[in-house]
């Protein structure tokens, strides 16, 4: 389907000088990765008490593995970007975009190409060892998983972990504040496939607002934010996207 860009929204993109984007599970679903919330997610089969939660992994982390073995990995591991994915990080290469700032843990921006990305949530195509830090990849986890279960670090036994955010732990410091710092320098920031619902994501957007950048929202269904919006285009970032870069071009 069409979406009709705003001629105004592309001579917006084009005055900007640090625009920024802002995705969440739609980005992602487009690709094929099932979204966590809402009906159908993840949640849905798979308590998120027993495969997501900090102390029940530290207490028991077989769950986590066995999803990780049974549904995470051969996800990602058969999942390419989506054109949303493919789009951003043309823009990115166009000089059109900054930095993404993600919810999402698949690493599908970088897949893509993107090379400035804030993984707010972390990333499950990392994963590390809790006692010496050794990272190692997801093919390399799966492979430490295949030997024994659960896993541990081939240098010093120690057990693995994902380098996710858990429920019920924090976001990383550090992250959070370049997070912020990005939403806080843009003069633009396009909002792709967030429903804007889960901290922090409503209040990225929002700092960003504050400080006078243009709220550009692309989802397929209304956010939380839509009051704040400069501009709102409700469809598929794969869709609009590519419609933005050709008028750009144009
Ligand atoms: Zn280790």
């Amino acid at each position: 389907m069409m979406n009709e860009i705003p001629e105004k929204l592309i001579t917006a993109i084009k005055k900007s000088r640090y625009v920024v984007a802002f995705t969440g599970a739609g980005i992602s679903a487009e690709a094929g990765i099932p979204t966590y919330r809402g009906e159908g997610g993840l949640w849905d089969k798979y308590d998120p008490n027993l495969y997501a939660n900090i102390d029940y992994f530290l207490q028991d982390p077989s769950y986590y593995w066995n999803f990780f073995r049974e549904v995470r990995y051969p996800l990602l591991k058969n999942a390419g970007p989506s054109q949303g994915h493919l789009a951003l990080a043309e823009m990115e290469a166009g000089g059109n975009l900054k930095t993404v700032i993600t919810q999402n843990i698949d690493g599908l921006h970088q897949v893509a190409g993107s090379s400035s990305v804030v993984e707010l949530h972390g990333t499950t195509r990392i994963i590390f060892c809790m006692n010496c830090s050794q990272e190692y990849t997801m093919d390399k986890a799966f492979s430490l998983l295949m030997e024994e279960f659960p896993p541990r670090c081939s240098k010093c036994r120690g057990r693995l972990r994902p380098a996710v955010i858990f429920f019920g732990e924090s976001l990383d410091p550090h992250v959070l504040r370049s997070a912020y710092e990005e939403a806080g320098k843009c003069d633009m920031l396009l909002v792709v496939g967030s429903s804007l619902v889960v901290y922090p994501a409503a209040e990225i957007p929002l700092v960003a607002r504050q400080k006078g950048a243009t709220l550009v929202i692309i989802n397929k269904e209304k956010t939380g934010l839509d009051h704040e919006a400069d501009f709102i285009i409700q469809g598929k970032a794969g869709d609009v996207l590519p419609q933005i870069i050709q008028s750009l071009r144009e």
